[in-house]
């Protein structure tokens, strides 16, 4: 059976294939660059190797310190909603595990990530190794990572209460946010800055870990 324990590299690649068609084609998710950074990823290394026979199935996985990395399809729409170009900087909030922030290095040209937890940042930044064009650091994601802005792009992979006002400072002209806003109920939010204005749509429900320590 495709599920079972795999041991070749090949195996896990067919189980890719598998997801992007079954999980994430099927539910509409239609850009290429997206399905392709999907089969590539090795999603099953960012997890613990104890999860590693059900890394590309259709479900969130447990990963350190209590978090949760995404269901893969979540992985591919929000980077789908995002619509990074190769030339964008990206900046993501919640490195987690890393998987997201790896998607993220497909597609874009520089991708900064912040994590608040130092165990989780550490796991990824080995996991990244070869992916040269990830930056990551450990910190409040409230704050962003006002070092590198302007971001065109910037990506929040746990939930907030209200739209950090230092992440909105941080986008360049066109720029635009993808996050997940609400408490007991959240809905991905997409801010677009037009000029002095943002524009705000509101896109599916989601559920995601809080974003800790508010200003
Ligand atoms: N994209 C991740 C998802 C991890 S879950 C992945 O693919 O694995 C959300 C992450 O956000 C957790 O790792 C959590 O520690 C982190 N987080 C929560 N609040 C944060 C904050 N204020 N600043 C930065 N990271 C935060």
């Amino acid at each position: 059976m495709l599920f079972q324990r795999q041991d070749s590299n090949e195996s896990y690649e067919a189980m890719r294939w598998h997801m992007v068609d079954r999980q994430i084609v099927a539910r509409g998710v239609r850009d290429e660059r997206v399905l392709e950074a999907m089969r590539q990823v090795p999603r099953h290394e960012f997890v613990d190797p104890h999860y590693w026979d059900v890394a590309y199935t259709d479900h969130p996985l447990p990963i350190a310190g209590g978090q949760t990395i995404s269901q893969p399809y979540i992985v591919a729409y929000m980077s789908e909603l995002l619509a990074v170009r190769a030339s964008d900087r990206v900046l993501e909030i919640g490195t987690g595990c890393g998987y997201q922030t790896a998607i993220l290095a497909c597609l874009a040209a520089e991708v900064y990530s912040v994590e608040y937890l130092q165990e989780l940042s550490a796991q990824a930044e080995e996991r990244l190794k070869k992916y040269v064009n990830v930056h990551l650091k450990v910190g409040n994601g409230w704050e962003g990572w006002i070092e590198h802005a302007p971001y065109d792009r910037i990506l929040v992979t746990c939930a907030a209460d209200h739209i950090p006002e230092y992440l909105l400072n941080q986008l360049s002209e066109g720029g635009r946010v993808v996050i997940p806003m609400g408490e007991n109920s959240q809905r991905l939010v997409i801010f677009t800055k037009r000029g002095e204005d943002y524009i705000q749509d509101d896109d599916i429900a989601v559920r995601f870990v809080p974003m800790v320590d508010s200003d």
